[in-house]
């Protein structure tokens, strides 16, 4: 599954400057995601015949990007065991995107980070 996701991430073009094609492609990506899951058919045609959308460009974004035209992606964290580290002999532990020990600095992160601490506290 991750690698056929990192396999559809290639399609879309990032620097493409028209919203709704933008919003088009990300549509039959997200479709294609869906159709891998198995998820519900009704759903993924709803989607594919969506006309609404809203785009949101962040490097246009003022308090967001200093680079309204980035050419590269910032690294995002490095994995630190320190910061999963729990506290306070095992009382006080650490969720948030940074803690997590796969995928720090995204979604993924922030879904496993918080994972990790409901099973530390079903332990
Ligand atoms: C511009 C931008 C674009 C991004 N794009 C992507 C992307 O395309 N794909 C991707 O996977 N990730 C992306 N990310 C990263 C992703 O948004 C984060 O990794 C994720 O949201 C982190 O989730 P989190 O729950 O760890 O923290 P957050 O989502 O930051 O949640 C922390 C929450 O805690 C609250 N909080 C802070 N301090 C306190 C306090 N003292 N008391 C109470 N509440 C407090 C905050 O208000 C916030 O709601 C992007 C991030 C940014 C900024």
């Amino acid at each position: 599954m991750r690698k056929s996701l990192l396999l559809i991430l290639k399609k879309i073009r990032l620097q493409e400057e028209d919203d709704a094609a933008l919003a088009k492609q990300c549509a039959e990506q997200l479709a294609e995601l869906w159709e891998m899951a198995g998820m519900d058919r009704e759903a993924i045609s709803a989607l594919k015949a969506a006309a609404d959308f809203e785009v949101q460009r962040w490097p246009k974004e003022e308090l967001i990007s200093l680079d309204a035209q980035p050419h590269h992606i910032h690294p995002h964290p490095a994995v630190v065991p320190l910061l999963a580290a729990p506290e306070w002999e095992g009382r006080l532990l650490w969720a948030g995107t940074e803690t997590d020990q796969r995928d720090p600095g995204v979604m993924e992160g922030a879904i496993g980070s918080a994972a990790r601490v409901i099973r530390e506290l079903a332990k």
